[in-house]
């Protein structure tokens, strides 16, 4: 007598300290160490590191790795688009949006008639600067949880935006510096910035550009980019320059002509982080879901088990299992957040002042 027992998520796929590692097609997802096989999730370097002996990815996040790390940052390499499946070792695995930051995206990982879904760092809002989030349904999801507290609510960007833009036009004689994060977040905000109406050049500090020209060269509009370090400080009165968070409180920023220095991220949300960084405008933009995003997508995928990583994960557990589903916090270490870290070493040093 034969029948077919399904197998148990853990057989599957299942928390290891290299990372998420799926036994039978012998992957890892995301892994924190060099591996022989490894898919990767997005571009942010504690997702993306070097040394794996083959990569699988988008195009776009092979090509992020390739710009941090160099062409050699992987023994070989294998370009997935969004929406094919291949086979590994009798486990299929599909690729779909996140909705993070320009090529990233969820592994979906299924078999004998299982799926889990690694959703990487995801947010379920428009992003003009990458594919939209895609709603995978799965038995299990794979959730990150770096706003997991009911607390974080991001609201609306653009209004964020009009905030910057109408202190542009309040103090013509001023210099607005805007800290973001280098890979996504600087890019998303031009793209905001522009979609507002503002058509006038955006400076770029040095350690922004060669991420933003990747976003430009694969077909989003920016608009009219300068190096800020070409610029004379009279050219900059009433200009809006983008940088590295950590740049704002450097020596950098005093070329800059009585800047106001602002900062686009999730934490802003927390005015005591503000304060602590010496933050006069606080822009609450987010490149991760935050607690109303992660619950409903949670809910929508339809996963009666819920796994969650890398932030505030006891919110999201207690959320699930108070909704009937299965949950727990996978306590995988190793990965940062991007919108947290002041020190961008994911960008080249910074230009001298
Ligand atoms: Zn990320
Ligand atoms: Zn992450």
């Amino acid at each position: 007598m034969t029948y077919l027992r399904r197998m148990r998520p853990d057989q599957l796929l299942r928390p290891t300290p290299a990372g998420l590692y799926c036994e039978s097609g012998g992957f890892y997802i995301d892994p924190t160490r060099p591996v022989d096989k490894a898919v990767i999730t997005h571009g942010h370097s504690d997702h993306a590191r070097p040394g794996h002996g083959s990569v699988l990815a988008t195009r776009e996040t092979l090509d992020l790795m390739a710009l941090r790390y160099g062409a050699q940052f992987a023994g070989t390499t294998q370009a997935v688009r969004y929406g094919e499946s291949l086979t590994i070792a009798g486990v299929t695995v599909s690729i779909h949006p996140a909705g993070h930051v320009l090529g990233s995206a969820q592994v979906a990982v299924a078999q004998a008639g299982l799926r889990i879904v690694a959703s990487g760092d995801y947010k379920d809002v428009a992003d003009p600067t990458c594919m939209p989030f895609e709603l995978v349904p799965c038995d299990v999801f794979v959730t990150e949880a770096t706003f997991g507290l009911p607390v974080f609510r991001h609201g609306d960007p653009d209004g964020e935006v009009a905030k910057l833009l109408r202190s542009v036009a309040l103090f013509p004689e001023r210099a607005h510096l805007v800290g973001a994060y280098a890979l996504g977040k600087a890019q998303r905000v031009i793209a905001l910035i522009r979609k507002a109406g503002y058509a006038a050049p955006i400076y770029l500090h040095g350690a922004l550009e060669t991420i933003t020209r990747y976003y430009q060269s694969r077909g989003i509009a920016l608009g009219e980019l300068r190096p800020a370090r070409a610029a004379q400080k009279a050219d900059l009165a009433g200009a809006i320059v983008l940088c590295p968070p950590s740049a704002t409180n450097e020596l950098w920023s005093r070329r800059f002509p009585d800047p106001v220095s602002a900062f686009a991220s999730g934490w802003m949300r927390v005015r005591a982080r503000a304060r602590q960084r010496g933050i006069e405008m606080p822009l609450v933009i987010s490149d991760h879901a935050d607690w109303d995003g992660l619950t409903a997508t949670i809910v929508a995928t339809g996963a009666g088990e819920v796994w969650v990583t890398h932030g505030q994960e006891d919110g999201l557990v207690r959320f699930s299992e108070l909704n009937g589903r299965k949950a727990r916090p996978l306590d995988l270490v190793g990965y940062g957040d991007e919108e947290e870290d002041a020190d961008d070493t994911a960008s080249p040093p910074s230009e001298p002042s």
